[in-house]
């Protein structure tokens, strides 16, 4: 058996190899490393994928939400909302841009931020809301939609972890993940759906106006060259990056299926355990498990986690603390007790090795060994 790994990059390179060559290889003859042509095809090309109007490419998914922010001309104490539980990328960018971010509890089947702990943690200083479509699946965006058509919010929609999901709406028509608020935000990292090899991001508009902004703050504030009409970033992405993506992107539809195929091996094999909670999709979303996130209950989870390491099957935690309770936002207004739906999640979740190139050898030694373990030490 192959060693089991959390993502396996390697082996999915060895499939792709000959593409991915070729194009960093034209990247260099081209000598085009910045700006070149490669990111205006990948964009396109990203652009025709996702049906969205305009791709804006930028060097990381977390420069791509502090730009979003940027882009909707907040003031100073504005109120930005987005959930607990997440990595701390969109509570990060708006506190660095002098915004308040407001965090809300998260739904314990989706992880997602519900629509009524937003309603709930709206005030006239509320600004914008960010979901965040953690761990492949949609928010709750139709309703947060209306919330903020009705209340005159923006959304931004974190899709770093959601590339390749489709949100359905109730008049059975889908867009794609990130394409549904005013702008939709993702990352490139390697090991995110869609990845590269080394650091990159994109921003997604339908709105022309908002696409020219975005734009131009990602360039230095500069529309024109060496005339600066706003404050701006350097954000790119770089040409042999955009290369890696573009020799990826025809192959995104079967890696999602083969992360679906992965997620429903585990589901069915942990059907029956009563400790296992196996994660559950929205009927509003597609899935397309950046991670395969189950829950334990009755049994401590750090517990497995360290038993499945000594049987060489990693598993991480993600994520261990909630936004509110981190050193970096205690003391502000939170406390513990807070979140309780987040602080519980936080202390029983568990991700299982989830990428594209997992067999079912593999597959069938992680669930016996994660049953067996869990009958041993309940
Ligand atoms: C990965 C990730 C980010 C940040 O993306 P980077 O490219 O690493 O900056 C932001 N939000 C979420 C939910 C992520 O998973």
């Amino acid at each position: 058996m192959k060693p089991i790994q959390m993502v396996d990059l390697r082996t999915q390179y060895e499939h792709i190899k000959s593409d991915v060559d070729a194009g960093i290889q034209e990247v260099i003859d081209s000598a085009a490393f910045v700006k070149g042509a490669k990111v205006t095809t990948f964009q396109h090309h990203l652009e025709q994928y996702l049906g969205v109007k305009h791709v804006i490419p930028v060097g990381n998914g977390t420069d791509a939400l502090q730009i979003a922010l940027m882009a909707l001309g907040l003031k100073p104490g504005d109120e930005v909302i987005t959930p607990t539980f997440t990595f701390i990328a969109t509570a990060e960018v708006a506190s660095l841009l002098g915004f308040t971010p407001v965090v809300v509890d998260v739904d314990y089947n989706t992880f997602c931020m519900t629509p009524e702990a937003v309603e709930k943690a709206i005030t006239p200083k509320t600004k914008a809301i960010v979901p965040v479509n953690l761990f492949g699946q949609n928010a709750n965006l139709e309703a947060l939609k209306q919330m903020a058509e009705a209340h005159n919010l923006h959304i931004v929609e974190d899709a770093c972890q959601s590339m390749g999901s489709y949100y359905k709406f109730n008049n059975g028509t889908q867009k794609a993940s990130g394409c549904v608020g005013d702008i939709g935000c993702t990352s490139f990292f390697p090991s995110k759906n869609l990845g590269c090899y080394g650091d990159g991001g994109a921003l997604f508009t339908n709105d022309d106006e908002l696409a020219e902004k975005i734009r131009v703050i990602a360039n230095h504030g500069m529309a024109v060259r060496y005339y600066h009409d706003s404050i701006g970033v350097n954000s790119r992405l770089d040409s042999i990056q955009a290369a890696v993506l573009d020799a990826k992107l025809p192959h995104l539809n079967d890696y999602i299926a083969a992360r679906q195929k992965a997620a429903n091996f585990y589901n069915e094999a942990f059907s029956n355990c009563e400790q296992i909670v196996t994660p559950t999709t929205a009927p509003y979303t597609t899935h397309s498990f950046h991670q395969y996130t189950i829950k334990l209950e009755g049994v401590d989870r750090n517990n497995v986690k360290e038993a499945l390491a000594a049987k060489n099957i990693p598993a991480m935690i993600y994520y261990p603390v909630p936004l509110h309770m981190q050193k970096a936002y205690r003391n502000e207004r939170y406390k513990q007790g807070d979140f309780p739906v987040a602080e519980k999640i936080c202390n029983s979740v568990l991700s299982l090795p989830m990428h594209t190139e997992l067999d079912n050898e593999q597959l069938t030694f992680i669930v016996e060994n994660t049953l067996d373990i869990i009958k041993a030490i309940r």
